[in-house]
């Protein structure tokens, strides 16, 4: 929290009103968007299933008590690829069943209308067992010894439930749930609940778990399959990991992350994890990423379980993924948005706590700086005209999975409220969180009831700062131009615009923007909340260092007029970390903007040295990869990647290729990434090493330790030639180990020479990745498309269902969304165009057209700085001495 506030002129956008301007209702069953009637609401189902993997069908019975709000003949509820018999509404038969899979509902039509009040509907059903992670799905795997195995597992989220069972299937019906399952004997079962009874019938076991609290469908699970689990207690609740017998061992590490996760969050929530048990189940690949079911949440292997194999980074993502799912064991699961409108209720705050959680537990990660990486990233989909609020409006339950964006729903929204959080300060963010839990658990909120929760702590007006960012898309560019006094005291004039990379915006929106601001190189900000155009701020000392985003806080971005710039540009070495972040992001978003000239950035950039900061670092090596990257193929090319190998070398030989003992983890981080820079932007003695270490590595494997393998094998892959591709591709095919064989095969991608690429590509669609590792088919084409775009595209075109099959239901968003920003480079916008609007239904138009505008500006800004970078060079420009 600032310890002041100073502000002069125009105060009037900071009165705190006395009452909320926010229009939105609050969570009310009728208010609420969704396609099913409200007049009949499902109070607590009982579901039989009897699933077969021979016949991959789902034998089912089921019993919903409803409650008719009213008197009605029909019923209308969610199913999909399920054939009803003997349905019953209390006991007796009714007119007529329609299942219209098309729509995914089921109407049910009755003799006679039923009065208001209790009553319960009956059925049987066949299902069906789906071979991607919708609903209940069957994923084959391999063990480490090559045994084959198979397992059960259920994938609800947005809209699947339904297809393991009829249901009303949509966030707002929370309903009691309980699940009886019949599966082989041999097999362990996992519910939400834990076991209440089991029945051994000899070769068939038939369990039934205990009665579950009111929750949403889409947050049922269920595994069944050859498991075995570790467990633990923490505060009084059992908590434990599952994986395929055998692996359970690797899950060690992640049964102590969720003991400490689980206390912190009982803490900072101030509300108890309400079930008496919380397990994570390790899924062996095949589905994508993690599922925050409410007590029990599963997760690919390779995102719970740490082998001798993994990566520290590897490690980090266990962590940082059990705190996201963990989180929304309260946000999600406790207290459910009302519809998928506000599934930045779910997405935003679980990133946001993951962040926070692992800043608190692993406070030697720098979390706080690795998470500007994904605000930039948020900034840059942000930052065209084609984005979305992060409010989105969803009509149908079908179209909720394009809600599921990556960059506006998790990491701008995570970004928002880490904004708010820092204006408002801690202590005050958490108690309105924790008054949001209390007065939502066991229900659904609307965006309106957490404004309720923050609207009454710290005497701020939350829900009117707010607003905006949530509700409209974008996010706006502050403009600071300076003026001095006769006494050298120096105040900012502030304006805003949007922030736009290409064209302007003609909506002229404005937004309450909270600045940091620091003047100097330490101390701490003050907070300042900023609306009106023309607003005055007191700056300290001409010629001091100015900040109006201290820290890298804030969700907007900052132009400084050319003498504030110049300032901050001297005294670029002694300003604090985030300081240096954030005018780095800016002045290289305002260059792909064309607001400021390259050389303006590369002044910056250069200013560095042997400094080791490592997000300024990592946010230079990524805008010196673009520039390489848009040079590729062009005259300027190896004399902007030597130019690039000098502005990297100091930092490069501070750090040597040898850990030093004691060293953070960021800076080893920093380390592998600068080398394979070196590597790949060609540096001879670099290659030279880089293959020594590989052939060490091949004589024995302890020789280079899991971390540092990624960066050596990359570099030897990129310069690799036949018997050097197949030692590599010999690698990954021998290795039994999942974090291995992501590794192998990924620097397998890297390969220069167009007919190992052409190998590259059969491999990646070929039956030698095991089933578990299915799912980075798609992953792998990514890392190779840069070099070999038509190569990679026509495999793309041709392998749709090996490649995408695998990421169902997102098949259709990483078409559209994805696909043009992988293959822009070397496919004629046109021809992407066509294929893409072939492949995706049309009601997807809004996402292609972002895929699409995200390519185009891809191609402008190769235009521009490919000739800037030219000129920069040609003029002879040193680093540190930037030629104007
Ligand atoms: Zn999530």
């Amino acid at each position: 929290m600032p310890s002041h506030v100073f502000r002069i002129a125009l105060a009037a956008s900071y009165l705190v009103l006395s009452h909320p301007v926010w229009a939105e209702d609050t969570f009310s069953l009728d208010s609420v968007g969704g396609r099913l009637p409200k007049n009949v609401v499902p109070v607590s189902y009982t579901i039989e299933i009897a699933p077969d993997v021979d016949t991959m069908t789902i034998k089912g019975k089921e019993s919903v008590e409803l409650q008719l709000r009213a008197a009605s003949d029909t019923l209308m509820f969610n199913s999909l690829n399920e054939k009803l018999s003997e349905v019953r509404l209390d006991g007796k038969p009714v007119k007529s069943v329609a299942s219209d899979d098309e729509e995914q509902l089921t109407t049910v039509r009755l003799t006679h209308p039923a009065p208001s009040g209790k009553h319960t509907l009956s059925f049987s059903y066949i299902g069906k067992i789906e071979s991607h992670a919708q609903g209940l799905f069957i994923q084959h795997y391999e063990q480490p010894g090559g045994a084959k195995g198979v397992l059960l597992s259920t994938q609800m989220e947005a809209t699947d439930a339904r297809r393991m069972f009829p249901c009303w299937d949509e966030p707002a019906y929370r309903a009691t749930f309980q699940l009886i399952a019949t599966v082989p004997s041999k097999w362990a079962t996992v519910s939400n609940m834990p076991i209440a009874k089991r029945q051994v019938r000899g070769a068939l076991t038939t369990t039934t778990f205990q009665l579950s609290p009111k929750m949403s469908s889409y947050l049922i699970e269920f595994t069944a399959g050859d498991l075995a689990q570790i467990k633990a207690t923490s505060a009084g609740k059992q908590i434990g990991i599952w994986a395929v017998r055998g692996q359970e061992v690797n899950g060690r590490a992640a049964l102590a992350n969720a003991q400490a996760i689980l206390a912190d969050y009982e803490d900072y929530f101030g509300y108890p994890f309400p079930l008496s048990k919380l397990d994570s189940i390790a899924i062996p690949g095949g589905f994508n990423g993690a599922m925050e079911n409410w007590g029990a949440i599963t997760y690919t292997d390779q995102t719970l379980l740490v082998t001798p194999s993994s990566t520290l980074e590897d490690q980090q993502q266990v962590f940082s993924t059990q705190a996201h799912e963990m989180a929304h064991q309260w946000f999600g699961d406790l207290v459910t948005m009302g519809w998928w409108d506000d599934l930045w209720l779910n997405e935003s705050f679980a990133s946001w706590m993951a962040e926070k959680e692992t800043e608190k537990r692993h406070p030697q990660w720098h979390s706080k700086e690795l998470q500007d990486a994904s605000k930039e990233s948020a900034m840059l989909a942000d930052a065209r005209a084609s984005s979305q609020a992060i409010q989105k409006h969803v009509t149908k339950d079908i179209e909720a999975t394009n809600a599921f964006d990556q960059e506006i729903t998790y990491f701008k929204g995570q970004a928002i409220l880490r904004m708010l959080e820092a204006y408002l300060g801690d202590d005050s963010f958490r108690s309105g969180v924790r008054s949001y839990i209390r007065a939502r658990a066991f229900s659904n909120a609307m965006t309106a009831d957490l404004w309720n929760g923050l609207g009454g702590a710290g005497g701020k007006n939350i829900p009117q700062i707010a607003a905006k960012w949530i509700t409209q898309p974008g996010f706006p560019l502050v403009t600071a131009n300076a003026s001095c006094d006769s006494a050298g005291q120096r105040t900012v004039t502030l304006t805003q615009s949007r922030f736009l990379l290409q064209g302007a915006d003609p909506s002229h929106e404005r937004w309450s923007v909270p600045l940091q601001v620091r003047v100097g190189s330490s101390g701490p900000p003050h907070a300042i909340l900023f609306s009106e155009d023309g607003e005055k701020v007191p700056a300290g000392r001409c010629g001091e260092p100015l900040s109006l985003n201290a820290d890298a806080v804030g969700f907007y971005r900052v132009r400084y007029d050319p003498k504030a710039l110049e300032s901050n540009t001297k005294a670029f070495h002694s300003l604090p970390a985030g300081d240096r972040i954030a005018l780095l992001d800016d002045q290289w978003a305002l260059v792909g903007s064309g607001n400021e000239p390259l050389p303006s950035y590369l002044a910056l950039a250069s200013s560095m040295g042997g400094d080791l900061e490592v997000r300024a670092w990592e946010q230079i090596e990524g805008a010196l990869s673009t520039i390489e990257y848009d040079e590729r193929g062009a005259a300027g090319h190896d004399a902007f990647a030597r130019y690039a190998r000098t502005i990297i070398k100091p930092a490069f030989e501070a750090l040597g290729w040898d850990e030093k003992p004691g060293e953070p983890v960021d800076v080893r981080r920093l380390r592998r990434t600068l080398t394979r820079d070196m590597g790949m932007w060609g540096d001879p003695e670099v290659i030279a090493e880089a293959r020594k270490r590989f052939d060490a590595f091949m004589q024995d494997h302890s020789r280079l330790s899991p971390d540092d393998q990624s960066s050596v094998l990359d570099i030897v892959a990129r310069n690799a030639d036949g018997p050097t591709f197949e030692k590599l591709h010999g690698l990954a095919k021998q290795s039994k180990d999942g974090a291995e064989i992501r590794r192998f095969y990924g620097a397998l991608m890297q390969v220069g020479e167009e007919s190992l690429a052409r190998q590259a590509t059969q491999i990646v669609v070929s039956q030698e990745i095991p089933h578990q590792a299915d799912n980075m088919r798609f992953q792998l084409l990514v890392l190779l498309a840069p070099r070999h775009q038509r190569l990679a595209w026509t495999t793309f075109c041709d392998h749709q269902e090996a490649l995408l099959g695998p990421l169902e239901p997102f098949g259709p968003v990483v078409i559209a969304q994805y696909a043009p920003q992988v293959f822009w480079s070397g496919i004629p916008m046109d021809e992407l165009e066509k294929w893409i609007r072939v492949h995706v239904p049309a009601e997807m138009g809004t996402t292609v057209d972002q895929g699409l505008q995200a390519a185009r500006f891809k191609l402008a800004e190769k235009q521009t700085l490919v000739g800037a970078a030219d000129t920069y060079l040609q003029a002879g420009a040193r680093p540190g001495h930037p030629s104007h």
